[in-house]
C-alpha cells in the first residue's frame, strides 16, 4: 500500500470514529457510559484505575476499522428494524429480540476478537449481567417499543474489547 492510500485510511478510520459516536448518541450511548462498564469490568484487578484510563482505551476500541464496521452494522439494522423497513422474518425477530437469533452476539465477537480471548470471558460477563447502561437500553428496548436487539451487544463488546486493551497494557 503506497503512503497516500495508507493516510486516506487513516482520515476515513477518524471520519468513522466520529460518526460512530454520534451513532451511538443517537441511540442513547455515551461513550462515558461505556468506560463507566470498562471500569467495572477492571476494578477487581486494578483498583485504582482511573476513569480517563478506561475512556482513551474505548475510544482507542472505537479507532479500529473492524469494531466501526460492527457498530455501524448493527446500529443500522436495529434503526431499520424500528422504522418498519426490514422484512419478514427478521424483522419480528429483531423487534422483539428473540433469544435464539443469535446473530447479535455474532456481529459482537467481530469487536471482541480484536483482543483476544480476554475479551471473549469479559463479554459473556457483560451479557449476561447487564451492568448499567446495558440494563437501561434493554429496559427502554421492552418498554419504549425501541429496537436495541445489536446494540446491547455492541456497547458490551466495545466496554469488554477495551477492558481486555488495558489488561494487555498493564501484563506487560
Ligand atoms: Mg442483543
Amino acid at each position: 500500500m503506497n503512503e497516500q492510500r495508507i493516510e486516506e485510511n487513516r482520515l476515513n478510520d477518524t471520519k468513522k470514529y466520529d460518526i460512530v459516536v454520534k451513532r451511538l448518541q443517537e441511540r442513547g450511548v455515551e461513550l462515558k457510559d461505556i468506560a463507566e462498564l470498562t471500569l467495572g469490568l477492571q476494578r477487581q484487578y486494578l483498583p485504582n484505575l482511573a476513569y480517563e484510563d478506561a475512556l482513551e482505551h474505548v475510544k482507542k476500541v472505537i479507532m479500529k476499522r473492524e469494531v466501526q464496521n460492527a457498530a455501524l452494522t448493527g446500529i443500522e439494522l436495529d434503526v431499520l428494524a424500528e422504522k418498519g423497513l426490514l422484512s419478514e422474518p427478521l424483522a419480528s425477530m429483531l423487534l422483539n429480540d428473540y433469544g435464539l437469533y443469535g446473530v447479535d452476539e455474532v456481529l459482537a465477537l467481530a469487536i471482541v476478537n480484536v483482543y483476544g480471548s480476554i475479551g471473549f470471558t469479559n463479554f459473556g460477563y457483560i451479557d449476561k449481567l447487564k451492568p448499567g447502561i446495558i440494563g437501561i437500553i434493554d429496559k427502554k428496548g421492552k418498554d419504549e417499543g425501541k429496537c436495541h436487539t445489536f446494540l446491547d451487544d455492541i456497547i458490551g463488546a466495545i466496554a469488554a474489547a477495551a477492558a481486555s486493551s488495558i489488561a494487555h497494557r498493564f501484563a506487560e
